[in-house]
């Protein structure tokens, strides 16, 4: 270990108390989708009062609209924003780094679910909790917390660093392609997603609805009508078949060879009627749908409304009055990491150094904004945080994780970007 290096270190220990109340007040800011303002205009302070350069960004849809990745949604991006804080190189000949992280947070209900607030930040021990602490507020105090460790020590970067808090994660991943629509770029990126290893590479993930028309009644006459609900144990039999066709080992992508069941469906809500005494007119199903990488988002969007189809094809109801099935929301390709990167190798290396151990390697079943670097032919790795019960109610992070990681990509900035004292 190096001089430097081991005074950067000493920062990041001197300024974790700090650090950790950073990420407390994130985390004290609900940022669920469309409400995300909050936390951004508190980042963007921040940002601003650790010197660096502050641009706070709206979507564009017209420019993103083409892109390779875009999402069609049917939310509004409003008055929304991407933070975008850079530090600027003080020499020539580094090379550029984007440290990313998303702000947006799933829902929390049922709150009485909870035994701590999930909006309160609470620190019992080593676990900080709340929702959006593991997911992503924890990475994003790291990210920011590292490049001011780096830039406290009085060291001049001599490539850019930028740090990108981005929305729409949890949901399309249009935040992350708005930067790049507007010309956010590096040579390298790293996004501290809640991954306490190595990320090899992601399933794709798109969301769909499916509507499903019944016949209301009075409930008197239930028998006679047909209720949308049950018949939306036909569509659930349907892609529990899709997903057991998509998991099986002749069809799996060898980065998940090792994973039993890498493609997950699920059933995520289901809406339908208003009156115990009516039978309803529609039931609607929001599901999730986990697949491989290798396969094109359009030719998975084709292979659901066939398994639905085709499984409404052994009802008699359904049969004339097919589930329509539509898009919105993630249309998320895998991805594969390049883990002979020189940023990857860099990232573990550094782990290794400081943790001890070398960290796993593994591929991950849901998704990150990675893909979206790996479109732009931008080295990337997926790393960071420990943590539990991300989208579930009691969610934390694990503090003294928060500062390994801290510790890992200061030491992977001066590493990649390079420092003159
Ligand atoms: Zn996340």
């Amino acid at each position: 270990m190096d001089g430097v290096k081991a005074s950067v270190l000493r920062k990041v220990d001197e300024l974790f108390d700090e650090e950790t109340h950073f990420l407390r007040e994130m985390v004290r800011r609900p940022s669920l989708r469309g409400e995300t303002n909050l936390v951004q205009q508190y980042i963007a302070k921040s940002l601003r009062g650790h010197g660096l350069s502050v641009v706070e960004e709206g979507l564009d849809l017209g420019k993103m609209s083409t892109m390779r990745g875009y999402a069609p949604v049917d939310w509004s991006y409003e008055g929304l924003v991407n933070v975008i804080g850079t530090a600027r190189a003080a020499a020539p000949g580094g090379r550029s780094l984007i440290l990313n992280g998303h702000v947006d947070v799933v829902p929390i209900d049922p709150i009485e679910h909870w035994s701590v607030d999930p909006w309160g930040g609470d620190v019992v021990g080593n676990r900080l909790y709340g929702r959006g602490s593991c997911d992503m507020k924890g990475g994003i105090a790291a990210a920011v917390y590292a490049l001011r460790a780096v830039q406290s020590c009085g060291l001049g970067l001599k490539g850019e660093v930028a740090i990108e808090t981005v929305i729409d994660e949890e949901c399309s991943g249009n935040g992350t392609l708005s930067a790049f629509a507007n010309g956010h770029t590096a040579d390298a990126a790293i996004i501290p997603e809640p991954f306490p290893y190595m990320v090899t590479a992601s399933t794709g993930v798109i969301w769909c609805r499916i509507r499903i028309r019944g016949r209301g009644a009075h409930a008197q006459s239930a028998s006679s009508a047909v209720n949308p609900i049950e018949k939306a144990y036909v569509v659930i039999k349907a892609l529990r078949e899709l997903e057991t066709e998509l998991n099986r080992p002749e069809h799996r992508h060898s980065s998940f060879a090792g994973v039993e069941h890498p493609c997950n469906v699920n059933i995520g809500m289901l809406h339908s009627g208003t009156w115990p005494s009516s039978v309803p007119e529609t039931c609607m199903l929001h599901v999730r749908i986990g697949y491989q990488p290798g396969i094109a988002p359009v030719e998975m969007q084709e292979r659901i409304r066939q398994a639905v189809l085709g499984g409404a094809q052994r009802d008699e109801w359904l049969r004339n009055t097919p589930p329509h099935v539509e898009f919105a929301g993630f249309l998320a390709e895998g991805w594969l990491v390049d883990t002979e990167s020189e940023i990857f190798t860099l990232v573990e290396r550094n782990h290794e150094q400081l943790a001890g151990a070398k960290p796993p390697r593994q591929p991950v079943t849901g998704t990150a904004d990675n893909r979206y670097f790996g479109f732009a032919g931008i080295p990337h790795v997926g790393y960071g945080p420990y943590g539990e019960l991300l989208h579930a109610p009691d969610e934390w992070v694990d503090l003294e994780s928060v500062r390994l990681v801290t510790r890992v990509l200061a030491t992977t900035i001066i590493d990649w970007v390079g420092v003159i004292s």
